[in-house]
């Protein structure tokens, strides 16, 4: 009898669904001249001081294991960072571990608090990685649906509908991928309000908190009363521009942190040691460059979203991330039917809302993390587009 390799396979592996978003990536690498607005990053290059850092530190032969939590000197300096930045004050030698990437703290936070079948809370439209990486630390994803009448932003009493006496978290994400939307302060107090009320842990995704463009981010665990309750998920992908150098860092209270550090050091050991030195000069070497990268998408944005909503397809105004989420509503066509069709008739390649949860269908991703020339050029064909169906 010959051997399948699928019976191998974990069960909940095997029904895990591949990320929509591949899809599109593999249709579009197959075409030229292609203007993509479907990846999820920078388009800068990490500043050179920072690679220059990186490249002192081999130099000087720092190759080596670092201590599990990361360099204590990086730790010293995320907390400074989070101090100055977002006044949330957290100890560099027990609450704060560095990461391969908020990715690998995601993880980090899901596995260290889910007991099997605890319910975590996730908004959608949400990151496409949320429910999967509940699935596998044994989770049961429980979604809350918002849209763009609402601004995407979730209301307090919609938590209240969903908690059950499973429920151990809610995940939050501001800004937002993929929609881009910012709570304010006032909204997440009221949040804090029924975490308080329940008892829930936040999770709370803070990797765009350098890129909120119309009002001063406010961090969940600065938030009255939820320092205790909330973990901090962050890095230095999306405002320091370093997506490839796969370094992030979660914070929370001293038995929490404690607890993902045991997971950390028998599966990791730790983040990239000269990663971390980059991520130091990063932090030390002042936010110029954050300021800098922060304004331009700030000018793209504005004239990005103008332009969509001019060509017929409404968009409200996302306050922070780099990403405008449109509605394609009035076309008539689902998120895929659009997405290809665009694709294929105008080579500009945008993200389906329907990879992003039930409550992304009707709306389409389009990251405007590209030249203002290809933003230019991206409008124009979309506007023949839509010129097309009219
Ligand atoms: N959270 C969100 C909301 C993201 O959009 C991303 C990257 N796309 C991540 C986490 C992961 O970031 P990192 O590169 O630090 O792993």
């Amino acid at each position: 009898m010959s051997i399948k390799q699928t019976q191998y396979l974990s069960k909940t592996v095997s029904d895990l669904k591949p990320s929509g978003i591949r899809r599109f990536f593999d249709l579009a690498a197959n075409m030229e001249g292609v203007i993509s607005l479907g990846v999820g990053e920078p388009d800068f290059v990490t500043s050179w001081a920072v690679r220059e850092a990186c490249i002192l530190s081999l130099e000087q032969g720092y190759t080596s294991y670092t201590a599990n939590a990361g360099l204590i000197e990086l730790r010293r300096e995320i907390s400074n960072y989070l101090k100055r930045s977002f006044s949330v004050e957290y100890s560099p030698e027990s609450e704060i571990l560095v990461t391969v990437g908020a990715s690998q703290a995601l993880d980090l936070a899901l596995r260290a608090i889910i007991n099997p079948g605890d319910e975590i809370i996730i908004v959608e439209p949400t990151f496409v990685s949320y429910a999967p990486i509940v699935t596998l630390a044994g989770g049961v994803p429980v979604p809350i649906h918002t849209n763009s009448k609402d601004e995407f932003k979730l209301r307090p009493e919609q938590i209240e509908h969903v908690i059950t006496d499973k429920t151990k978290a809610i995940l939050i994400c501001s800004p937002n991928n993929p929609t881009g939307s910012v709570l304010s302060k006032e909204e997440l107090v009221e949040i804090s309000h029924i975490v308080e009320k329940y008892n829930l842990l936040v999770i709370s995704d803070e990797i765009y908190a350098e890129l909120s463009y119309d009002q001063p981010y406010t961090s969940f665990a600065s938030i009255e009363k939820m320092f205790d309750q909330t973990i901090l998920i962050s890095g230095f992908s999306k405002g320091f521009a370093m997506t490839g150098w796969r370094l992030g860092f979660v914070c929370g209270p001293g038995e929490i942190l404690q607890a993902m550090l045991k997971i950390h050091q028998y599966t990791m050991m730790c983040a990239p040691t000269m990663a971390q030195h980059a991520a130091i000069e990063a932090l030390r070497g002042g936010m110029q460059d954050v300021e800098a990268m922060k304004k331009s998408y700030r000018q793209r944005r504005n004239f990005f979203v103008n332009s969509l909503t001019e060509i017929g397809l409404p968009c409200y105004t996302p306050g922070g991330a780099f990403y405008a989420f449109p509605s394609i509503e009035n076309t008539g066509m689902t998120s895929e039917e659009f997405a290809e069709n665009l694709l294929l008739e105008e080579k500009v390649a945008v993200v389906p809302g329907n990879v992003f949860g039930e409550s992304g269908e009707g709306y389409v991703r389009c990251s405007y993390a590209s030249s203002i020339e290809q933003l230019q050029e991206a409008i124009k064909r979309m506007g023949r587009f839509m010129e097309k169906r009219k």
